[in-house]
């Protein structure tokens, strides 16, 4: 035993932190405890009992003696102890009352069930306000209002502060959910699955210890291995990304693809806000802090029991090895598309695999062992793959056939999955109603291997070990700060047109302050009558391009305010009148550009958040954005690394690369715009919305030729 180890981990998991009166209380009072047999006051103190809560218990009830065979006092001040944790289950309206007397007692951590607050209106948010105003006096952390509670199934503690009915066995899962209803179909989904947890929470409508507070708890806390998380949108999103990026290094955090931002899309104007919906952001914050996000319930709490029971794989190479050909095939196939590579065994593996193999054996990647393969054939498998340098992972299809010895083959794999070399998922197929195999299960589960009924579900399970890999290896980078940015020009330019009470920015100023962060524009003029766009048009250099400019003109093509590869003075001349024909807006002006034909059409765009940093987004662009929709969203600020990778995971990629004999386009221009873009939102929240579209991309740069700017 490594001696100087164990002693800092001891007294490491001593630190006592704030929460702790929270999750491991050692006194509980119940205010509100009653005799009433299917009440909420009842059922708590039952559940703690019945759990096997190891602290004391206090029932509050001003007229019983005793709740449930526990002695009762009529108030807390009557508890001749200190109290940790108290269950608040009384009337809203007296509950700022017992919030004063939980700090004159000293309590740390009050969990209060009771509803009636800021979910019911103005009436309910001031009872809210008035009770957290003395919880800060005193110092006192409020779990909910109108919550479930917390539980620990730490032995240590037992502590079981909820109303609901699933007791799980002590495991390593914690989960938090904002919605009691989602958290304890999780809770009794791992229970169904036989996954132990940890620790749970569900904070109703939270308004003092948040969901960010409670992923830091179980970020620091040893025994939790892994993260469950729900949460439908967030009071303070930016506090959250930065606890779930650190939380997301040290261990997984699994979360459900669901919440709305209150994202202005829906009046958009521009193509960036009609193009991000109103629940991206929530993914996003995912994606940009590295938690795996899932679509799917089930799916989540499946792959959840992997995690509970395997390290992470180092890489995306995996063995497989099976007892029957077809679910191999579907398994590889799933494997593959969450990007594993089933790489060819070494000469050494197969040397030794044909000498303990079955004569009918496959050898190769996969290792059939075929049907009639036993325990020493698998095994043999197992010790192969544990020690080829080229695989990272295992997944084994074991169907349970009745003329092999299948306790033993459990055996084996069970010996292999404890070792914990490489993580390991099977895909166990068998008939639970028959008693032989019940005991062959049972070796498997207890063993901790994780089994499922499907190829595809264990092969989903060993994707999302591999993508938390990728997650905790992924390294962002911060975001670049270009210098030789003229802020204070930009700051005019936004100023003027504040002044001039304009919500979008004029043509003028768009393209100025563009160049202030020296994103790159095709060269342009302004002017308002024939002579001067002729001028122009001269100075630039033909061919030009001619738009209509007014502020009542949002997408000009659409009403014919755009004329290009315009030749020559005659043709300048022609489209002005024919414009001025058109247009009778009486700020109409002449945009005159240089014509850039041949280039490849992008777009990237910005859109603000509420509480959030503003998003930027990139994409295939032109008039046909909406239709094609190739766009990707990142969160700003946005790096290097993430500028590339929006790059490359538009489905139209390749055509940046140049297809059918085309040149591809100058990339470093395009992530530098990116980049550049990103400072310059940041710089500025009051951007509200923002298109460059297009920008034109060629071989070696790239022009913005179009943009708008709303604030
Ligand atoms: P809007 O988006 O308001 O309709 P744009 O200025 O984006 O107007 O012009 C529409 C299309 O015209 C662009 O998508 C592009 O194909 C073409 N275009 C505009 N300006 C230029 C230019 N300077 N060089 C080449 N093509 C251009
Ligand atoms: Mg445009």
């Amino acid at each position: 035993m490594n001696y100087p180890e164990a002693k800092e981990r001891k007294e490491k998991s001593k630190v006592v932190h704030e929460l702790d009166s929270l999750f491991k209380p050692k006194s509980i009072a119940i205010i509100g405890a009653s005799s009433k047999e299917l009440s909420i006051g009842n059922v708590i103190l039952k559940n703690l009992v019945h759990f096997g809560y190891t602290g004391k218990i206090y029932p509050i009830n001003p007229k019983e003696p005793e709740v449930r065979g526990i002695k009762a006092y009529p108030t807390i001040f009557d508890v001749p102890d200190n109290i940790d944790l108290a269950h608040v289950i009384i009337p809203s309206k007296f509950v700022p009352q017992i919030i004063e007397d939980c700090g004159k007692k000293g309590i740390k951590s009050v969990i209060i069930n009771s509803a009636g607050f800021s979910e019911m209106g103005e009436e309910g948010m001031a009872l809210q306000k008035s009770f957290l105003a003395k919880a800060k006096e005193y110092g006192v952390r409020i779990f909910g209002p109108n919550c479930q509670g917390i539980i620990n199934c730490d032995p240590e503690y037992n502590a079981y502060c909820d109303f609901t009915f699933t007791f799980p066995k002590p495991g390593s899962i914690s989960i938090v959910a904002l919605s009691g209803g989602v958290g304890a179909f999780i809770m009794q989904s791992l229970f169904d699955l036989e996954i132990g947890m940890r620790m749970y929470a569900s904070n109703g409508n939270a308004c003092d210890i948040s969901i960010s507070d409670v992923v830091n708890y179980y970020g620091e806390d040893e025994g939790t291995k892994a993260i469950i998380l729900y949460t439908e949108g967030f009071h303070n999103p930016k506090e959250f990304m930065n606890v779930a990026k650190m939380v997301a290094k040290k261990k997984p955090i699994l979360a459900m693809k669901a919440g709305r931002t209150e994202a202005g899309a829906k009046a958009a104007a521009s193509h960036t806000g009609s193009l991000a919906g109103v629940d991206i952001a929530t993914e996003l914050i995912f994606e940009k802090t590295g938690i795996l996000a899932f679509n799917n319930e089930e799916e989540m709490c499946q792959v959840a029991m992997a995690f509970s029971t395997q390290p992470i794989p180092k890489g995306n190479r995996v063995g497989i090895i099976t007892n029957t050909g077809g679910p191999a095939v579907i398994a590889t196939d799933e494997l593959v598309s969450a990007g594993l590579v089933l790489p060819p065994l070494s000469e050494r593996a197969k040397k030794i695999l044909k000498e303990t193999m079955l004569p009918e054996a496959s050898i190769g990647n996969p290792i059939d062992v075929v049907a009639t393969g036993g325990g020493k054939h698998f095994r043999s498998a197992l010790d192969v793959l544990v020690d080829e340098d080229t695989i990272d992972s295992i997944y084994i299809n074991f169907v349970t056939a009745p003329f092999t010895d299948t306790d033993e083959v459990a055996r084996q794999i069970v010996e292999v999955n404890k070792m914990k070399k490489k993580p390991i998922v099977c895909n166990f197929m068998t008939n639970l109603s028959m008693e032989r195999y019940q005991v062959t299960t049972k070796i498997m589960k207890d063993g901790g291997v994780p089994c499922y009924a499907f190829p595809t579900t264990a092969a989903k399970a060993l994707g999302a070990l591999y993508k938390y890999h990728k997650v905790r290896s992924r390294n962002i980078g911060e975001a670049k700060v270009f210098s030789g940015i003229k802020k204070e020009n930009a700051l005019a330019i936004i100023n003027e047109a504040k002044r001039e009470g304009k919500s979008f920015l004029s043509s003028s100023q768009v393209y100025k302050l563009l160049t202030q962060y020296e994103i790159p524009v095709a060269d342009w003029r302004i002017a308002n009558d024939v002579d001067k766009t002729i001028q122009a048009a001269n100075e630039i250099g033909f061919p030009v391009v001619i738009k209509a400019d007014a502020e009542s003109l949002v997408h000009k093509s659409d009403l014919g305010g755009v004329a290009i590869n315009l030749k020559n003075v005659d043709e300048v001349r022609a489209t002005v009148e024919k414009m001025k024909k058109k247009f009778d807006a009486k700020d109409l002006k002449f945009f005159v550009q240089k014509f850039l034909p041949g280039g490849r059409e992008l777009i990237a765009g910005v859109s603000a958040q509420r509480g959030l940093e503003p998003l930027i987004m990139f994409g295939i662009g032109g008039i046909y954005v909406e239709v094609l929709k190739d766009v990707i969203f990142k969160i700003a600020p946005v790096t290097e690394l993430e500028a590339k990778e929006m790059l490359s995971s538009i489905k139209a990629t390749k055509l940046l690369d140049g297809v059918r004999g085309e040149k591809g386009i100058h990339k470093e221009s395009v992530i530098e715009i990116i980049q550049r873009l990103s400072q310059l939102v940041i710089d500025f929240p009051e951007i509200q919305e923002m298109d460059l579209n297009p920008i034109m991309a060629f071989e070696n740069k790239a022009f913005v030729v179009d943009a708008r700017i709303k604030i």
